[in-house]
């Protein structure tokens, strides 16, 4: 396959918290990645910013330290390396004060294009955006990329948004969910609007459920702090797997474009209906094997957070009247892995009736621990002894059909920064997408603190509670297996 790696325009990049785990295992590691696929202009700049008291230089031998832990086989490219690192430079800012905004102002080039990634916890954003426009460095034309959590509520949503609102223009912000800027989850847009064989299917007269599964194997040790406020339900439902039902369940869009795209995904959002209290289940992890519990790992001996939650939701529109979606993210899970299962109806007449068993179609499309699709097909089970039938996989890994280049899948974060530099905001959450899906999930959450809801323990290294199989079963369906 012939790699058409498309450079994007000459840049300025400032990172606000480049000194912080994000920046390293991530920003860094990925923008280094570019720049040796050659999408990286050579003259391209990344300006750290962040209170530690570093230089230019003390600041390269960081990152070149941050790339050698985290980078891959594109660090023995010793000639890029010295070069990207030598279009880095630092400035020491503290958000808050006023030291550093100078030199900042000096070192961005008003010609290129410029971004200011707010790497830092968002009680910042609001300084950093004010501060940007008292010292005239970013103008109508900068970008400026923003992590999650994007509020822990609609109220903090709404606020965050306006402090963002009185600076920058709706056009110029990117609220990044990096699961949008999975391969996969742009291949599913590829595969339900670039074919003319699933769009047909995809509705409430084909499709029997879907289920969406975001599973960890990791618990919460080292940041059970901060996940203890938070739960699984606002730290995943509330973003990722939300943006993975949107992108499932909304309408073709009439072009592939970022405002197209994003209005069809908030009319999914508006059209979720509340979730009745007996559909969801909320699940905690206990202690097993010498292991520590969820509420040891979270330092709180009588936390109520969730570490897991099931739920089954309704979107109340024509195409998908009465299909259950069935959400499921939790951590210390059998597996890592994150899949979403399309379960089309059964035949409506078999004409095979020796065979007992139902078959059914399956498309499942993989986000972790790899990037992939496959289409389960009913087939004739080879070999003598009748008619009978098996299901088997038709396998779409990418590899296989595009060659071994189609294996190098790009990160989403670095597809995420590449596409901030393009100005293309169709993989970015739009601020009243965020505060549609915080008052889906408010009601929800708050109906657990005003019950004092007790999440139900579960096995680390299990499916998760037995509730949440229960929720399935009831419906006489199963989950499917949590498969790494
Ligand atoms: P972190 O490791 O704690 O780094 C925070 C960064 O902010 C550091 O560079 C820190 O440097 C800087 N900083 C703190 N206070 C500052 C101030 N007053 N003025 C200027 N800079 C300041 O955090 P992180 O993990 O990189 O996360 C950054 C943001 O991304 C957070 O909002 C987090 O929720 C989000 N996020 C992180 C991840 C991840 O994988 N790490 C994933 C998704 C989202 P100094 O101490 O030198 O100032």
């Amino acid at each position: 396959m012939v790699s058409r790696v498309i450079p994007v325009e000459d840049f300025d990049l400032v990172i606000f918290g480049g000194t912080g785990d994000l920046a390293r295992r991530k920003i860094l590691t990925g923008l280094f990645r570019r720049f040796v696929s050659g999408q990286m202009p050579n003259t391209a700049r990344i300006i750290g910013a962040a209170r530690s008291e570093l230089d230019d230089q003390g600041y390269r031998d960081f990152v070149r330290t941050a790339i050698g832990e985290f980078g891959g086989d594109e660090k023995k490219d010793t000639k890029a390396l010295d070069h990207f690192i030598g279009q880095l430079f630092y400035t020491p800012i503290d958000a808050r004060g006023d030291g550093g905004w100078d030199r900042l102002h000096e070192l961005v080039r008003q010609e290129v294009v410029n971004a200011y990634y707010f790497s830092v916890a968002p009680g910042l954003f609001g300084d950093i955006a004010e501060r940007l426009h008292r010292y005239k460095i970013a103008d109508s034309t900068s970008r400026i990329v923003v992590e999650k959590p994007f509020g822990r509520d609609l109220e903090s949503a709404q606020e965050l948004n306006s402090v963002l609102a009185k600076h920058f223009d709706e056009k110029q912000i990117y609220r990044i969910d990096h699961y949008l800027g999975k391969e996969t989850v742009q291949n599913l847009m590829a595969v339900r609007f670039g074919n003319v064989l699933f769009e047909p299917l995809w509705n409430a007269q084909y499709v029997d459920h879907i289920q969406i599964t975001v599973a960890e194997t990791v618990g919460v040790g080292g940041r059970g702090g901060y996940y203890d406020k938070s739960g699984a339900m606002r730290d995943m439902v509330q973003n990722h797997l939300m943006q993975l039902l949107c992108l499932i369940a909304m309408e073709p869009p009439s072009k592939f474009d970022s405002d197209a795209v994003r209005d069809e995904k908030l009319k999914v959002i508006r059209a979720l209906q509340p979730v009745e209290t007996h559909h969801i289940v909320r699940g905690q992890y206990d202690a097993a094997g010498g292991k520590k519990s969820y509420r040891e790992d979270a330092e709180n001996p009588k936390s109520f957070t969730e570490s897991f939650v099931a739920m089954k939701c309704h979107i109340a529109n024509w195409r998908w009247a009465n299909v259950p979606f069935y959400l499921r993210t939790g951590k210390k899970l059998k597996a890592r892995s994150s899949e979403i299962a399309v379960v089309f109806k059964d035949l409506a007449h078999s004409i095979f009736p020796e065979d007992e068993a139902r078959h059914r179609n399956i498309l499942s499309i993989q986000l972790q621990p790899n990037e992939g699709m496959d289409l389960q097909v009913t087939i004739k089970e080879p070999g003598p002894g009748g008619m009978r039938l098996v299901d088997v996989p038709l396998d779409m890994t990418f590899a296989d059909a595009l060659g071994p280049e189609s294996e190098d899948v790009t990160d989403a974060y670095e597809r995420l920064i590449m596409d901030v530099m393009r100005g293309n905001q169709t993989l970015f959450m739009r601020g009243d997408e965020v505060e549609a899906a915080w008052a889906w999930t408010d009601p929800i959450i708050n109906n657990w603190v005003e019950k004092h809801d007790v999440p139900k323990p579960y096995e680390p290294g299990s499916a998760g509670p037995e509730d949440a199989m229960m929720l399935m079963h009831r419906d006489n369906r199963r989950w499917r297996d949590i498969k790494g």
